[in-house]
């Protein structure tokens, strides 16, 4: 038994409120590997658990985060001993079950992924559950056919954490990307990341009462869904597709069927939750090596708990720009 940080949501009321607390390793549910966590890193999912939203976590007192990098304190099992680096991404880590933003998990075995020599426990939450997004984004896209020579690459809601990693490693792999931002004095910080062509949120909510748009994108990495998706889906180049996998902008868009049947475009689903491990796995060693991007410890803001609440309502309200990385310690 070991007591320990975490920060935790309480439910009072309407009210939903995150604060600083002292927990116990006793308290934490079964589990075949107990991790001293180092790292985790804000997402939008970890924001809205905080903030009562109920798709995400049922019951509070909860402690989110969907990400977490640390070292193995206890394990039941074979394939993990004291003292391993591990990763845990997804699964029910922060929805139901205490996640990262704790100094200690206890989580199942077939969660946890030993860190891939290429990436510190550090660089690998800098990349977190949106750099994992970002990467089965573009790997989708990829085995639907694209390649660097196909271009532009569109990246939607440029400036959030899946975003800017998508645009980092489409750059990073040769792609020509234009960002689509609302926000307009961010502009230096895409192209910082690779971006060639910055365009204003607005210019993708119009036209939505059109059947089709100009064809203008070789692909697409959407990150917040609602019209804006169909819009992208509409300007799509003959044949291209999009990779859809965030919400930020609404889950419902109005659509119809002609991009599909006139110009064969693929709409592609992308899930970085509940996808096999081996998958998760495979992903995280092409982030480690082929893919990795060569300024990662720069890519993400260090914040500390304590600062994590002022993060959860920034990044509420779409005012987050990069990723923000969680020190534990
Ligand atoms: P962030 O908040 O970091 O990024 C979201 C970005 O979307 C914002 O920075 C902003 O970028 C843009 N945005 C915000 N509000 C709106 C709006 N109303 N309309 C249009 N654009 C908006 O979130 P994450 O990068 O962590 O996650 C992005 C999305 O992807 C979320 O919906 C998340 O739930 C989802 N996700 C899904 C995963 C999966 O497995 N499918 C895994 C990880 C994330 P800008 O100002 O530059 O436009």
């Amino acid at each position: 038994m070991a007591s320990f940080k975490a920060l935790q949501t309480d439910e009072t009321g309407e009210r939903f409120e995150t604060r600083l607390i002292e927990r116990d390793t006793s308290e934490l549910p079964a589990g075949e590997v107990l991790i001293r966590v180092r790292y985790s890193s804000l997402n939008y999912k970890d924001a809205l658990s905080a903030s009562g939203n109920r798709g995400v976590t049922r019951n509070f007192p909860h402690t989110p985060g969907i990400d977490a990098a640390g070292t193995v304190a206890e394990s039941t099992v074979a394939d993990f001993a004291v003292g391993d680096e591990v990763i845990v991404t997804g699964y029910d880590l922060g929805m139901n079950t205490p996640g990262g933003f704790g100094q200690y998990i206890r989580v199942p075995a077939g969660w946890v992924i030993k860190r891939p020599v290429g990436l510190s426990l550090r660089e690998s939450m800098a990349l977190g559950t949106a750099g994992l997004t970002a990467a089965l984004c573009i790997d989708k896209l990829e085995q639907a056919g694209l390649e660097p020579t196909d271009s532009p690459i569109l990246v939607t809601g440029a400036t959030g954490g899946v975003g800017s990693i998508a645009i980092a490693l489409l750059s990073r792999l040769g792609y020509k990307v234009a960002a689509v931002t609302g926000k307009a004095e961010q502009g230096d910080y895409l192209r910082k990341l690779g971006a060639t062509q910055i365009i204003e949120r607005s210019a993708l909510q119009a036209g939505t009462e059109k059947p089709l748009l100009k064809e203008q994108w070789a692909a697409a990495v959407d990150t917040v869904g609602g019209d804006i998706l169909f819009n992208v889906v509409k300007s799509l180049q003959r044949g291209g597709s999009v990779a859809c996998c965030g919400l930020t902008a609404g889950t419902n868009f109005q659509a119809n069927v002609l991009p599909f049947i006139l110009r064969g475009v693929n709409l592609l689903g992308v899930d970085s939750v509940e996808i096999p491990l081996v998958v998760k796995a495979s992903m995280w060693d092409k982030l480690s090596v082929q893919w990795k991007l060569p300024n990662l410890d720069d890519l993400a803001q260090e914040v500390s708990l304590g600062q994590l609440p002022e993060a959860i309502e920034r990044i509420l309200a779409g005012q987050q720009t990069g990723r923000m990385l969680v020190r534990l310690d």
